[in-house]
């Protein structure tokens, strides 16, 4: 399923040939478009509005592509609707706000059109999950999600953190639900947008919403982002979808016999990390026979770097095993002031 068009509506003419474009690339099955935008600083071109939705409903006249638009008030559902918008999408700024999810939702009880619920800007899949819940409540059957990535402090290769576990661990969640990648908002740069977009291919993905205009240099909203109709084109034509599975009995062998390594080798490192703990309730006690403190600042720096060190060698990250070390110090000492409180 892609998804693509400008991220803002900003002339009829933009509109229409933008839309026009997309559509000729024969790769494309739905249109976007922004009119009302929530910007971060005031000033900032808003959208359009209702005038949007006029082009849209002629773009979609022109090309037979249904078209969709976000929403953030009940007035914007009220007048997408009127104009027949086929999809509406929660934006991430709104799907933060439960408040907003629950006005929406109550705008859309009784009609039958699809909604794609954006993640939320914070990396909060509760958060997510909860405005998902609302929209069904309110009877809203035909869902989607669109993971957009997460708002990231200070400067990082991506506009937005993709936390790809996130996206994984909702997927497992709601299952039922497609869920298609936002590479444009992740990547933040046209440049990353093919590495980005290949990314939600390997993990199965359902498809993409990719912005799109035919001036991206002199587009009124996320002008660094937005592709031209045929770079847009190319995009599409270069990116290799993965089955989700396949019968092919050598696969299906080779599959098992390294998954029976991976149960074995998981088995044997709980193992081992329940025996360490073992180790670290005893030095609590010796701590507590002796009246000593717990942390042991230059102790735990010293095993840090002796680990982390070893990094190059062992294959993995210096960012993973900084990650588990500290889940490891954050159990023993739970479990040594658990001894010290005996
Ligand atoms: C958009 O799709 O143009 C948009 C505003 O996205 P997000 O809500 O993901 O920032
Ligand atoms: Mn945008």
């Amino acid at each position: 399923m892609i998804i693509a068009g400008p991220c803002s509506a900003e002339t009829r003419e933009q509109t229409l040939e933008t839309c026009r474009r997309v559509a000729a690339t024969g790769l494309v099955h739905i249109l976007r478009a922004g009119v009302w935008k929530p910007r971060t600083k005031p000033g900032s071109f808003e959208g359009v509005g209702m005038k949007g939705l006029v082009w849209m409903n002629e773009a979609r006249q022109e090309t037979g592509l249904p078209f969709g638009v976000e929403v953030a008030t009940p007035k914007h559902v009220e007048a997408a609707l009127e104009f027949g918008a086929d999809v509406l999408w929660v934006g991430a700024r709104t799907t933060g706000n439960p408040f907003s999810v629950q006005d929406i939702a109550d705008a859309l009880r009784g009609t039958d059109v699809t909604v794609l619920v954006k993640n939320p800007m914070n990396p909060d899949i509760d958060l997510w999950a909860g405005a998902v819940a609302r929209l069904q409540n309110a009877g809203v059957r035909k869902l989607g999600l669109i993971h957009r990535g997460f708002s990231a402090y200070g400067v990082s290769r991506y506009r937005n953190n993709p936390m790809w576990h996130l996206a994984i661990e909702m997927r497992s969640r709601m299952p039922e639900l497609p869920m298609i990648c936002d590479p444009s908002h992740i990547a933040g740069k046209r440049e990353y947008l093919r590495e980005v977009a290949q990314k939600g291919a390997d993990l199965n993905f359902d498809g993409l919403i990719i912005e799109s205009h035919i001036c991206p240099a002199q587009a009124l909203s996320d002008a660094a982002q937005q592709v031209t109709p045929d770079d847009l084109e190319t995009l599409l034509r270069s990116i290799v979808w993965r089955q989700s599975t396949t019968d092919n009995p050598e696969y299906k062998d080779q599959l098992s016999a390294l998954r029976r390594q991976i149960d074995q080798i998981d088995a044997e490192t709980f193992e081992l990390l329940s025996k360490r703990m073992r180790v670290a309730e005893q030095i609590g006690r010796v701590k507590r026979q002796n009246n000593v403190a717990i942390l042991q600042g230059g102790r735990w720096n010293s095993i840090v770097e002796k680990v982390v060190a070893q990094a190059p060698q062992l294959g993995v990250s210096e960012e993973f095993l900084k990650t588990v070390l500290e889940a490891i110090h954050l159990e023993s000492i739970n479990l040594q002031n658990k001894v010290m409180n005996e």
